[in-house]
């Protein structure tokens, strides 16, 4: 039988567009997605994906400066990670984790990610998104106080700005205000939120490495008005994407690493989105040396975004105690260790490992991706570039000299993408930062094809400003 939405033959171009736009604006609900902005829009309907590139049905071709959404980290349309989907899902198909049963794409996994992570790292406990991955993070910290004896140190600390996912609980955990405002009692109870190293926003006159200083010390005030014996975990991003490429200061990890082993707080890194290259090395661990996290989360990039698989790497302090103190844990997932995502992310370490992904982009393309990034910091409308591996934020501000912000829901950013849309290159705005996070394989001159589009969308939207009185 005949699939309603195929398109006849004779059917132009924009009315098929049309019809798949009214069947999506009729049926299918967008994660963070106003509907109604976006039925007058218009979605865009993407069909394929080769490279960097996407394609959307009308056949435009888009330069992805976005990796999807931070994952697609080796590009698109590999079709060897295709094969091992194909050849995985032939010979086993599904398999459950629960009952005395294992499979062997799941173990070959687990190892590797044991042998990439540091050496206290030695277990994986596998889900499907980056929100279960913290999920099951929360979960481990909280059986692990209580079956050591210190049942009351259950308070987590996360920063403003944070990005940990959208489920109840990881949304309480993400400093994101408006993810609170969910008909909820959000943050749920003893969640704390302290301020990002956000050196532009909070003390852009600091030395970066005496404002890094400061920034940890907030972790150390919090834990102290809280009280240590309450405080179970500190949950960070070694560096946050989504919460407007806040990179924090060398100064930065060292002092937060000094405080949580002082108070005996739980170091949970949450690198769903610097995980596997993006800041230049294979983990934000490495790049800001954070020698012995007790957790660390994995998503995103794990597989390149090819399936849905996330990994929490459990410590052996923690492991310990969960194997040897507590019993069966009853908690789990029906897809946890699927071997047809397993077989995708085995393939994807492979194939970033062979090929040096990683090594070669931090070597040959990401100097001129922070060169790009640093020569915008001279336009009117870029207050301050913030750049680490493939991530790059360009503040929007209002006034430069003054370090003014355009008014929260101004709608400079979402303007400034637009253009660049149009201009085939996909970037975003995080309230008025323009984010940049590109997969890991784009060329120089790619690079350089995403910042002349970035500077000539920042032309055209400071040309509006300055023609409406301040609205682009
Ligand atoms: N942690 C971080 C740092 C993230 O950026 C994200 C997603 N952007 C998540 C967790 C949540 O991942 P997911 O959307 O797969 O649940």
């Amino acid at each position: 039988m005949e699939s309603q939405h195929d398109a006849p033959h004779a059917e132009g171009v924009e009315t098929t567009v049309r019809r798949w736009q009214d069947l999506d604006a009729a049926h299918y609900l967008h994660p963070f997605t106003d509907h109604k902005a976006l039925r007058k829009s218009g979605v865009r309907v993407l069909e394929r994906a080769e490279g960097a590139y996407t394609f959307d049905v009308d056949g435009a071709r888009v330069l992805d400066g976005l990796s999807g959404i931070g994952c697609v980290n080796l590009g698109y349309g590999r079709t060897e990670l295709a094969d091992a989907a194909a050849a995985a899902m032939r010979k086993l198909s599904y398999a459950q984790s629960f009952f005395n049963t294992t499979n062997q794409p799941a173990i070959e996994l687990a190892e590797q990610l044991v042998e990439l992570t540091p050496p206290n790292l030695n277990h994986v406990f596998f889900q499907s998104s980056g929100s279960e991955a913290n999920e099951t993070a929360v979960r481990a910290v909280l059986r692990y106080w209580e079956l050591v004896g210190q049942p009351e140190k259950r308070m987590i600390i996360a920063r403003e700005n944070a990005y940990h996912g959208s489920t109840m609980l990881t949304a309480s955990l993400s400093g994101i205000p408006p993810m609170h405002h969910a008909g909820g009692p959000l943050p749920l109870e003893g969640i704390h939120h302290i301020r990002a190293p956000y050196h532009y926003l909070h003390d852009p006159d600091a030395h970066p490495d005496v404002f890094g200083l400061a920034a940890a010390g907030w972790l150390e005030d919090k834990i102290t008005e809280l009280g240590a014996h309450n405080v179970a975990a500190f949950f960070a991003e070694p560096l946050q994407g989504a919460g407007g490429a806040i990179i924090p200061p060398d100064s930065y990890w060292g002092e937060i690493q000094r405080i949580c082993s002082t108070h005996d707080v739980l170091l949970v890194v949450d690198e769903v989105v610097t995980g596997f290259g993006r800041t230049g090395a294979w983990f934000g661990v490495d790049t800001y040396k954070i020698a012995a996290p007790d957790i660390m989360v994995l998503a995103k990039g794990l597989t390149s975004g090819y399936a849905p698989l996330s990994a929490t790497m459990i410590g052996d302090r923690v492991t310990d105690v969960l194997v040897d103190e507590g019993g069966e844990w009853f908690h789990g997932f029906t897809h946890s260790g699927h071997p047809v995502c397993c077989a995708v992310a085995l393939k994807n370490i492979e194939i970033l490992r062979d090929e040096q992904v990683i090594e070669r982009a931090a070597a040959e393309t990401m100097p001129l991706f922070a060169e790009r990034a640093a020569a915008l910091g001279d336009h009117d409308l870029v207050g301050d570039v913030r750049t680490q591996g493939f991530v790059a934020g360009m503040q929007l501000v209002h006034d430069k000299l003054q370090r003014t912000f355009f008014p929260e829901g101004h709608d400079v950013g979402e303007v400034c993408s637009a253009e660049a849309l149009q201009r085939g290159v996909a970037l975003r705005a995080i309230q008025t930062t323009m984010v940049l996070m590109p997969p890991l394989i784009v060329t120089r001159e790619q690079i350089d094809t995403m910042f002349d589009v970035t500077e000539a969308s920042l032309d055209a939207v400071a040309q509006q400003l300055s023609s409406n009185g301040g609205k682009p």
